[in-house]
């Protein structure tokens, strides 16, 4: 069974073939433009999209070494994510399954970040339910109790910034490019960590807050650079390196309490800011320290992709869980 996963949520136009459950090919257009700007912009990404989503899908079916005639659905993202970027993929998505007259799936974005952990990889192993998931992205930061492919319960979740805000936004505070994560994560490598200290939110419960780091990250910047204006740069790896803690302790600690909550010890990661390799470490720690199995998807199936999209898309067409031609985009879809 050859299924085409396409993702367009946001800046990255992706085209996936899985057949069955491995994945063939595993596409991604990503939008250089937005940098310029320091964050992403709607119409320039809905644009983008258009431009990229044909040729994307050709070589993924190049890649693939298949005829789309040989397709047997296709799986596009719903939402969450920006509504003109979800409309390309979305409207493209139809008519390619409309013309082929084959079955048209409907994917939850973050429900693919979890899924992404039941693609066929050698030396990776798929997680039993139930588990908890830890989806740590752009848009979104939750902890989700996993029963089954489609029984997931968000038992937790940040009540402002996403976690991959928390890592772009202290990066624009530094001067840093966007996306600011990983070149947080390179810098945090060569520094000290408790270099300098900065406080954890207090949220009841297993909710997060991002919002205040990113205040107090500010205030400290601007104290310190008035009395020595070149404090970042003689500390941006002691101070990325700290960020990095504070916010790797942010999402340990909750993880250990739902972990403590529900009895579950099998621990996910899934969404873009877990290729960061200190969550990475602290996490795989988390097996020796708490007995955790924990489960961490291969970097290309972390960050926006369509494999993770055409997995679940297999996933639904075994259950023949297919999607009317009515279907729209959903810019808010929950989980
Ligand atoms: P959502 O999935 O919630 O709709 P999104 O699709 O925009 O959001 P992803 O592509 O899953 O988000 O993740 C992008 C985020 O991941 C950015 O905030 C980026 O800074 C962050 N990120 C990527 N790599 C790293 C890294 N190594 N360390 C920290 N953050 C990272
Ligand atoms: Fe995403």
């Amino acid at each position: 069974i050859f299924i085409l996963g396409i993702e367009s949520s946001c800046d990255d136009t992706a085209a996936s073939v899985i057949h069955n459950g491995q994945i063939l090919s595993n596409e991604v257009a990503s939008q250089k433009i937005h940098e310029a700007y320091g964050g992403v912009v709607p119409e320039l990404a809905s644009r983008a999209h258009q431009q990229n989503i044909v040729p994307v899908v050709h070589q993924a079916l190049k890649k693939a070494g298949i005829e789309k005639s040989q397709l047997a659905a296709v799986a596009f993202t719903r939402g969450p994510g920006l509504m003109g970027s979800l409309l390309v993929g979305t409207s493209f998505a139809k008519s390619l399954a409309y013309g082929l007259d084959i079955p048209l799936i409907d994917v939850n974005h973050m429900q693919a970040h979890i899924l992404a952990h039941f693609i066929d990889e050698p030396g990776f192993k798929k997680p039993p339910f139930p588990f908890l998931a830890l989806t740590i992205s752009g848009g979104h930061t939750q902890i989700v109790r996993v029963d089954h492919y489609f029984e997931m319960t968000v038992i937790g979740e940040t009540i402002d910034d996403a976690v991959g805000e928390a890592f772009d936004k202290s990066g624009k505070i530094l001067g840093l490019g966007y996306p600011a994560g990983p070149e947080i994560d390179k810098r945090a490598k060569l520094g000290n960590p408790k270099a300098f200290k900065f406080t954890k939110p207090k949220v009841d419960g297993l909710n997060f807050s991002f919002s205040g780091l990113k205040t107090a990250i500010l205030y400290f910047i601007q104290k310190e650079t008035k009395s020595n204006p070149n404090f970042i740069e003689e500390n941006l790896n002691d101070i990325c390196a700290s960020i990095q803690y504070t916010i790797i302790r942010i999402l340990i600690d909750k993880l250990k309490l739902a972990s403590k909550e529900t009895g579950i010890r099998h621990i996910a990661i899934g969404g873009g800011v877990s290729a960061n390799s200190g969550i990475r470490n602290a996490l795989k720690q988390g097996e020796s320290k708490f007995g955790w199995t924990t489960y961490i998807p291969k970097f290309e199936f972390t960050t926006d992709n369509a494999a993770m999209i055409a997995i679940v898309g297999y996933l639904k067409y075994l259950e023949g869980n297919f999607s009317k031609q009515s279907i729209t985009a959903t810019a808010r879809l929950k989980l």
